[in-house]
């Protein structure tokens, strides 16, 4: 039976900033110590910073997580730091916008490969793991947009969202006898750097001005605000956490209402 997660050490992918780093801070706040995972050296240090100051141990990786030898150092860092790994949570995504049309090959290969390859590469290193162990946690960071189409403006991003939730429920199947759940939480709009860039972008290739491609979109979400990313973090915290102790295959929505299903 799955106890206290006091103690325990969660890899999270992203975590220099946005929902990656309010992940980080709120599974430091429940107990556990982290490996701060991104491209951005710098931020990543920050975060490690914020982490020692709640009174948890937090290790800083420089990675890309579309790179195989990259990976595999993000998983001996941790054990070599800490001597366990309890927790993944898949986090570290891009956002790539042009009308389905216009797609081009490498803007597929870019956003499938950050958001969908690396996410099923990191999970099945860390189950190698794992399943040895007989226990863990991993949870993928999917969207919205991957259970429906919430934009026509970045196709290939709904595609690698769909695949994160596919791959969740495929990887929770083969693993549940192992003692290991593996979830997805599906956010709606979250206030983060990421979602400034998109309304910039949104609003090039629609010929509105950012404010108004804001106020369409939050007038697709009853609860009429955008989501912080704490919200997003209290998710993965109760996912993470034993009170899901019977959850595995969920892609769970937190999206102020948007979606239901
Ligand atoms: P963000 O752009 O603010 O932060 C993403 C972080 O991931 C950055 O620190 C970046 O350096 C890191 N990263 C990007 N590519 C990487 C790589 N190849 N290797 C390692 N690190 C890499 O984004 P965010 O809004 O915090 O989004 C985090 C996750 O949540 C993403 O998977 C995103 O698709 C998902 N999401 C975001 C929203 C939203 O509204 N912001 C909604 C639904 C889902």
């Amino acid at each position: 039976m799955e106890g206290s997660v006091e103690g325990q050490v969660a890899i999270v992918t992203g975590a220099g900033q946005g929902i990656g780093r309010a992940i980080a801070l709120r599974l430091a706040h429940d107990g556990m110590n982290v490996i701060i995972a991104d491209l951005n050296g710098e931020t990543a240090q920050a975060v490690v910073e914020e982490v020692t100051k709640i009174g948890r141990k937090a290790v800083a990786v420089t990675v890309d997580v579309t790179v195989a030898n990259d990976r595999q150092r993000l998983l001996s860092t941790a054990l070599s730091s800490f001597n366990r790994l309890d927790v993944l949570v898949n986090n570290a995504g891009i956002q790539m916008v042009s009308m389905p049309l216009d797609v081009t090959e490498q803007h597929w290969d870019r956003v499938m490969d950050v958001n969908a390859r690396s996410v099923f590469f990191c999970t099945q290193l860390v189950l190698q793991h794992m399943t040895v162990q007989r226990t863990g946690r991993i949870v993928n960071i999917a969207s919205a947009a991957g259970k429906m189409a919430s934009t026509i403006y970045h196709p290939v991003y709904n595609v690698s969202k769909a695949s994160v939730i596919a791959m969740t429920k495929t990887f929770a199947q083969a693993v549940a006898n192992s003692g290991i759940r593996v979830n997805a939480v599906c956010p709606g709009i979250v206030d983060t750097p990421m979602q400034g860039l998109v309304d910039q972008e949104f609003a090039r290739l629609s010929g509105k001005t950012p404010s108004e491609i804001r106020s369409d979109r939050l007038s697709k979400v009853p609860m009429g605000r955008l989501e912080t990313p704490e919200e997003v973090a209290a998710v993965v915290s109760f996912l993470v956490g034993p009170d899901s102790r019977y959850m595995t295959g969920q892609a769970i929505n937190v999206t102020g209402g948007m979606i239901t299903y």
